[in-house]
């Protein structure tokens, strides 16, 4: 005697893919199983997802429920089949398939709307499950746009380096050849043109080591006072010069803290020269030290153009630049704030932002001022 059974086949939103999942009533009987799941019956759940349609067989013929015939097949181990779309919120979602013990002459109404009824009751805890599992998917698949992405990087660089290094030695090679000042001039700028590539490729490399943590901190006593006096009082007459007044406050009192001073510099430069990048003639940029509970605190302060509230959670991202990079003003590959986010996270501290569109932007930084205060988080 032939037996019944029923199932639950979820789609991608798309339904571009084969079922993202199954679920089968208890008691289904395999050979039903297989039978629906063979190519999803050769592509024809997929495309009455699509249609978003309801198919029988025998044909479903009830004013309310007209639909398509489901072409059994000769191998079918059932005689009767209703399938019926399973949507909620505009969206859709699966099918329910139905196959009932005994061949029907025609499906009734009564039949259809009951069933029509239970697709409905199905349909929320489909949708939030089919969100979960999508999520999921694209989740998976951000990760492997992330890993290529940084393997592009890691492969690009390593093959940049020995072409890069034979222009550098050559041209340096030329410079002591040619002492003539017209030639002179050209060699230059085959140098400084190189140098800045090797440049964007160390930037590029190091902004993945810190990345992955592989980075290494080379922890001595680190003057904060110094740190933050020197590369502000060094770039105060270029910012002079732009029309920016470049200020710094510090405390009467030093303030020291085990570190890699290095790594704290590149994160200082990195935020002192987004300020002075993103600030226009006649603005302001103050940089002040503090001490805050547990931690030092820098403070980097602009009266720039600020950054939009839904940019804010996505410019610590690598190469996330607010404006496009074909329609920007300012150089940079968007690495600056995901270096020094990273570099506070190998420290134990973090970076905060405050900014309004207009009025300017302040981004914190905080670093533990005794080793004890750092977390194992990064
Ligand atoms: P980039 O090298 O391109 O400046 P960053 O990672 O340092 O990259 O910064 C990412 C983006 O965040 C910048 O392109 C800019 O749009 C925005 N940004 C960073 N700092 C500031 C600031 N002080 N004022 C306004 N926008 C800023």
């Amino acid at each position: 005697m032939e037996e019944g059974g029923a199932a639950l086949v979820v789609f991608s939103s798309t339904g571009e893919q084969a079922p993202l999942e199954w679920y089968f009533a208890p008691g289904m009987p395999p050979a039903l199983r297989a039978w629906l799941q063979e190519e999803a019956q050769e592509n024809t759940l997929q495309r009455i997802f699509q249609q978003g349609v309801l198919a029988a067989n025998p044909k479903a013929a009830c004013r309310d429920h007209q639909g398509e015939t489901f072409y059994l097949g000769d191998d079918a181990p059932t005689q009767s089949i209703v399938v019926l779309p399973v949507a909620s919120q505009g969206y859709r979602l699966g099918l329910l398939v139905v196959c009932p013990t005994r061949g029907e002459s025609a499906f009734p109404c009564a039949v259809l709307s009951n069933l029509q009824a239970l697709a409905n009751h199905i349909a929320l805890p489909v949708f939030v499950r089919s969100l979960r599992t999508e999520k999921g998917h694209l989740q998976a698949q951000l990760a492997q746009v992330e890993r290529l992405k940084d393997e592009f990087i890691a492969i690009t660089s390593h093959e940049l380096r020995t072409p890069l290094g034979l222009v550098l030695g050559h041209a340096t090679f030329l410079r002591e050849m040619l002492r003539e000042e017209a030639y002179q001039e050209h060699v230059q700028v085959i140098i400084q043109s190189a140098l800045r590539i090797k440049e964007i490729i160390e930037t590029a490399t190091q902004a993945d080591n810190y990345q992955s943590g592989s980075a290494r901190l080379r922890n001595r006593i680190v003057n904060l006072n110094l740190l933050v006096e020197t590369p502000c009082a060094a770039r105060q007459e270029n910012a002079a010069e732009s029309g920016i007044s470049l200020h710094f406050d510090l405390p009467p009192q030093t303030i020291s803290l085990q570190g890699d001073a290095e790594k704290i510099r590149i994160i200082l430069n990195n935020l002192l020269e987004n300020a002075l990048t993103f600030t226009n003639r006649g603005g302001r940029v103050l940089v002040r030290l503090s001490r805050r509970g547990d931690y030092a605190q820098i403070a980097v302060q602009d009266t720039g153009i600020g950054i939009p509230a839904q940019d804010l959670e996505n410019i610590f991202e690598r190469f996330y630049q607010v404006e496009s990079h074909m329609t920007r003003h300012h150089g940079g590959m968007g690495l600056g704030l995901s270096v020094a986010r990273d570099l506070a996270a190998l420290h134990g501290g973090r970076i905060e932002v405050e900014s309004r569109e207009g009025a300017g932007s302040t981004f914190r930084l905080y670093l533990p001022l005794s080793a004890s205060t750092r977390t194992t988080e990064t």
